[in-house]
């Protein structure tokens, strides 16, 4: 492997658009059990073109800090490698995004304030690689049919784009997929090195999504990732047809969490005014729209996480939704709800009219 085959997600989208930092982590720790499998000596081989400090260990230790704050920078900037357990075997439903969920790894190196994995992920949140990748994506051929389509979704606990220089995962799995037929893979990302991505052999089988958000809420909001217009311009290098440079994908827009904000009519206006001015060829595109809603649980972490934060998390404003199992989240009232999705609905079907929203929660 070359240096430059590795460092080529470092490129820029364009001219005067400076490439967005890639994440180095200042420790990789591979668990002694995963650094025999070869996915983790491929990982090993990237790490060492990085120059990035290694060690083996027989488990991950010292994320634990002095305070709240010290234990999330530890974890922050750890690359565990380890093996999934034997529990990552057996997939689970993930409606309404997909079929099934599996995980290239949990953890994620940005900082956005509110945070899906608050609650979803138990102690420090470091960012933990699965060595068994190969084994994982064979352990899918198990739940594929042959009447009937099946897509999985893989970034749950993750965002597989923001490791992706370092491990190579996407690129390994958007192969795998390549091969099956009757499935779909879906990953979303908020990262734009998707330089890496465009030269594969996909096959349609593979569904790319970018999240996107008002630009005043990535701003404040989404620390440690790209700018949205970058983001924006990722989408069309992965949807432009292979004949021009682009990788030819299937491509999805994931609006999240979507907040109404103070000129929210016009700041997502302009953000979809800049979506559409990007896209301005024929491609295979959906939506899906997500408001932002929280749990007592998730709060909780958030606010030890980023207590400095500007992100609305009032009960007071928010009305209960329960869950079959009881559990609560606070979402905006009903008759914010339909305004947000009547505007929404209304303005992507002007801009969008081929393109499909998935859903609306
Ligand atoms: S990109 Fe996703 S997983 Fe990563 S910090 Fe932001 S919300 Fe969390």
């Amino acid at each position: 492997m070359q240096q430059t085959d590795v460092l080529s997600g470092e490129l820029g989208l364009g001219p005067g658009n400076k490439a967005f930092k890639l994440w180095l982590p200042r420790l990789v720790v591979f668990t002694a059990d995963a650094f025999e499998e070869p996915y983790a000596q491929k990982i090993l081989e990237r790490v060492k073109l990085y120059g990035l400090k290694y060690e083996v260990s027989r488990r991950v230790t010292g994320l634990k800090g002095a305070s709240e704050k010290e234990t999330y920078q530890n974890a922050k900037s750890t690359l565990a490698i380890v093996k999934a357990p034997p529990s990552a075997f057996s997939l689970r439903p993930i409606p309404p995004s997909a079929d099934w969920q599996f995980h290239l790894a949990e953890g994620c190196p940005a900082h956005c304030q509110y945070c899906y994995l608050a609650g979803s992920l138990t102690g420090p949140p470091a960012i933990r690689v699965f060595a068994n990748l190969p084994a994982i994506l064979e352990n899918l051929v198990k739940y594929t049919s042959r009447s009937q389509f099946v897509t999985f979704e893989a970034s749950c606990y993750t965002d597989p784009l923001s490791l992706e220089h370092l491990t190579g995962g996407l690129q390994e799995t958007i192969n795998f997929f390549s091969r099956l037929q009757n499935t779909q893979l879906r990953f979303v990302t908020k990262f734009d090195a998707v330089a890496p991505l465009l030269d594969l052999e996909h096959h349609n089988n593979t569904r790319c999504r970018i999240s996107l958000n008002a630009h005043s809420i990535g701003r404040k909001l989404e620390s440690g990732t790209p700018a949205v217009s970058a983001r924006i311009r990722a989408l069309r290098s992965l949807a432009l047809p292979k004949s021009v440079g682009g990788g030819g994908y299937p491509v999805g827009v994931v609006l999240a969490p979507i907040m109404p904000i103070p000129n929210w009519e016009q700041e997502y206006g302009r953000l979809l005014d800049e979506l559409s001015n990007e896209l301005d060829f024929p491609c295979d595109l959906t939506f899906e729209l997500i408001t932002h809603r929280f749990t007592p649980g998730s709060k909780d972490i958030l606010l030890k996480w980023y207590p400095g934060t500007t992100l609305e998390m009032d009960e007071q404003v928010r009305i209960v939704k329960r869950n079959k199992f009881g559990g609560i989240k606070y979402v905006y009232p009903k008759l914010m709800m339909n305004e947000l999705k009547t505007f929404f609905y209304r303005e992507i079907s002007a801009r969008f009219p081929s393109a499909k929203i998935l859903y609306w929660t």
